[in-house]
């Protein structure tokens, strides 16, 4: 492996940075330095949207009102603005969109580096049942429509958001881990990379200006960050003081939630499936050209571990009185503390399967 570029900072488009993965990634490259736009689609705002393009603004971006749809108002900022680099992260419901994106930039010709809306699995590997399946069907037609214009690329597949991964919740890391009781997917045992999103965000900037991700897939697969639900929930137990019951949710819920077609709560059902029923994580090797791993790329810098990141979310229930009076009041027959050793778990003898509508309450 050689070694790591200086950045070049170059002037950076972000597409999506008032959603949840973007505004990582937007966080990110604000703090690099580098000189960052922000396409953000006028129209009636939420609080929550002005508040995150008001907060990036603080921090020095530059707004550009506009949509990915709108193909040469795009092809004039990429050259009014002398883009280096775009980075796409709209979400499930509009990855189609980028195709009029991915149009605008070969037709300007001056962007040296396409990231797509990706940040999850390697979709040319994974197989998920529907409705995922579509998603990453959409997803791939977005990278043979790069490859085909010739654009240099690089796909973050960052595998899973550091957060419990609620099976019908696509932005999991915006709320609290279960404070009442966890359902476990099978046995709990399957493993999965659980990253922080601000190490997302920190590794994709990291990314772009390297020469050794032109054209690959970049896999985040900290081994720090590699757990199973068994562990992930005896390490929120620690925080919490506490033992909860746990219930296991079969493989058989977790295909009927999926196909009730529920959009978006069902694609997360089926990549849940996927990932903690099938492995898909962690099911394969990193042998194509393409591949590259983030950690070999950058070996020195290191990644939020998983007890930092629930330390993070436990210092919100601190401050939540409405939480602490929950967590005070344990439920009847949930007694006891943990037994303070998070690294090896066995699934709860006494866990019951449930059917993935039921709630813990
Ligand atoms: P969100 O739905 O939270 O945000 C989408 C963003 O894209 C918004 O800012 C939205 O703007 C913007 N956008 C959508 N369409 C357009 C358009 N035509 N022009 C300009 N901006 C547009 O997306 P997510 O963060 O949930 O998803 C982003 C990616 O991350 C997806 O590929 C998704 O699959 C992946 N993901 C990965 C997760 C993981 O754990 N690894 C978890 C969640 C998502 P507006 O506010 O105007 O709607």
């Amino acid at each position: 492996m050689t070694a790591e570029p200086v950045a070049a900072e170059g002037r950076t488009l972000i597409v999506g940075s008032t959603g949840f993965i973007g505004r990582f990634v937007a966080e990110a490259s604000l703090n690099s330095g580098r000189p960052t736009f922000i396409l953000v689609r006028s129209g009636p705002a939420s609080p929550s949207k002005s508040h995150a393009i008001a907060s990036l603004k603080e921090k020095g971006a530059k707004v550009i009102l506009g949509s990915i749809t709108d193909g040469e108002f795009l092809e004039k900022v990429f050259k009014d603005h002398e883009i280096d680099v775009v980075i796409s992260a709209v979400g499930g419901g509009s990855i189609l969109d980028q195709l009029a994106l991915i149009n605008a930039i070969k037709a300007a010709g001056t962007v040296k580096r396409f990231l797509p809306s990706e940040f999850g699995h390697d979709i040319d590997r994974a197989d998920p049942v529907e409705p995922g399946l579509t998603m990453y069907k959409q997803k791939r037609q977005v990278r043979r429509a790069i490859e085909g214009a010739g654009i240099p690329y690089t796909y973050i597949c960052c595998n899973s958001i550091a957060a419990w991964p609620y099976h019908n919740n696509t932005h999991p890391a915006d709320v609290l881990p279960p404070l009442d009781c966890f359902q476990i997917y099978g046995d709990g045992s399957v493993k999965a990379y659980f990253v922080a999103g601000t190490d997302i965000g920190k590794f994709t900037i990291k990314c772009i200006d390297d020469d050794r991700t032109i054209n690959k897939s970049v896999h985040f697969q900290p081994q720090s960050n590699l757990l199973n639900m068994n562990q992930l929930a005896s390490l929120w137990e620690k925080k919490l003081g506490r033992t909860l019951p746990r219930v296991t949710v079969i493989e058989d819920d977790l295909l009927a939630a999926a196909k009730e077609m529920r959009i978006p709560e069902s694609i997360v059902s089926s990549l849940t499936h996927d990932i903690f029923i099938k492995g898909c994580q962690i099911n394969y090797t990193l042998d194509r050209d393409t591949d590259v791993e983030v950690t070999s790329l950058y070996p020195e810098a290191s990644f939020q571990t998983i007890d930092e990141c629930f330390e993070e979310f436990i210092a919100k229930v601190v401050d939540s009185p409405a939480v602490v009076s929950k967590i005070v009041d344990p439920p009847v027959g949930v007694i006891g503390e943990p037994d303070g050793d998070d690294s090896i778990v066995t699934p709860n003898p006494g866990a019951k399967a449930l059917a993935i509508t039921a709630t813990c309450a």
